[in-house]
């Protein structure tokens, strides 16, 4: 499931290719990819337009046109999006080239297909069809996301107070403390078990129970285990594929998450796997510390 490293090196690899070309047209085919806005509605309202930009914000890409609107599209599951060269066509789901066989069978996950001004073709492809775009005004971006879609850990806005003032209060486990929009944005189930043990800290104790100390370390973790992700174009456990249709290659870089039963590479100890939240979670009982509710009344 793609997080904020997945998507932001497709809108990283993308925005130079698409930026500054018309949308001849846009096919949505399939009605969940836009809904409530009908396929027909959407092609018509984006067609024409030319592209200012390939952002992100959080999980979201944000495909900037003219007249100030922009397409939401979010990857959810199984998405991506995938830059089609004429005959060049690759692959999304196999990251390799396509014979004319297999190009159908590929078409067969194609939720929607932009053509460019100078023939290429921008592919929407999902199997499980989780995927979502809308259309909104560039002026009602930020209302939208308010309160769901929360700090930008990339940002200078990510500070430890600001990770604080976040946690404050929160009884829920660590690693659903970092799953939540809301707070932070953009981390997901591979990074939040990544940060989590750069930081030491163990993925049930309460969010509101962390310290200074522990509020710097999961912050710094957080940035750390992200720019990694993005430094390897992502991790392809998955479908997920860049905007090429190649794979990412942090999946043979994660220190714990999938690696139940290896060796802690800190301590050699076993890596555990626990379900939290209804996710799996991967960490080191040794190195990660349980923080408790309240701290202890020392005795004298
Ligand atoms: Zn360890």
């Amino acid at each position: 499931m793609p997080e904020l490293p997945e998507v932001e090196t497709v809108a990283r690899q993308l925005e130079p290719e698409l930026e500054g070309h018309r949308i001849e047209s846009l096919e949505v085919l399939d009605q969940r990819w836009s809904r409530p806005i009908p396929p027909q509605a959407m092609g018509s309202a984006v067609g024409g337009r030319t592209i200012e930009g390939l952002g992100r914000r959080g999980k979201y890409l944000l495909l900037s046109l003219d007249g100030g609107q922009t397409l939401v599209m979010h990857l959810r599951m199984t998405g991506n999006l995938v830059l089609v060269e004429g005959e060049d066509v690759l692959d999304p789901s196999e990251g390799r080239r396509l014979y004319e066989a297999e190009r159908s069978a590929s078409a067969r996950h194609l939720r929607a297909r932009f053509t460019l001004d100078d023939g290429r073709e921008l592919w929407f492809t999902d199997p499980r069809r989780f995927g979502e775009a809308f259309l909104i005004d560039d002026a009602d971006l930020e209302a939208r996301f308010a309160g769901r879609v929360g700090v930008e850990p990339l940002s200078p806005e990510f500070t430890a107070e600001a990770l604080g003032a976040m946690a404050a209060g929160r009884t829920a486990p660590l690693k659903s403390f970092l799953l939540d929009q809301s707070g932070v944005a953009g981390v997901g189930n591979i990074y939040a078990d990544e940060a989590l043990y750069r930081a030491r800290l163990h993925p049930l104790s309460p969010a509101g129970s962390m310290k200074l100390e522990h509020l710097q370390a999961l912050r710094d973790a957080i940035v750390v285990a992200l720019e990694k992700g993005i430094d390897h174009g992502g991790s392809s456990i998955d479908d997920y594929r860049d905007g090429r249709g190649e794979k990412g290659t942090m999946q043979n870089e994660f220190l714990v998450h999938t690696r139940e039963g290896r060796p802690c590479p800190s301590c050699g100890g076993e890596i555990v796997r626990i379900v939290v939240g209804g996710r799996s979670t991967y960490f080191c009982p040794s190195c990660q510390v349980k923080l408790r509710k309240r701290p202890r009344r020392r005795k004298r």
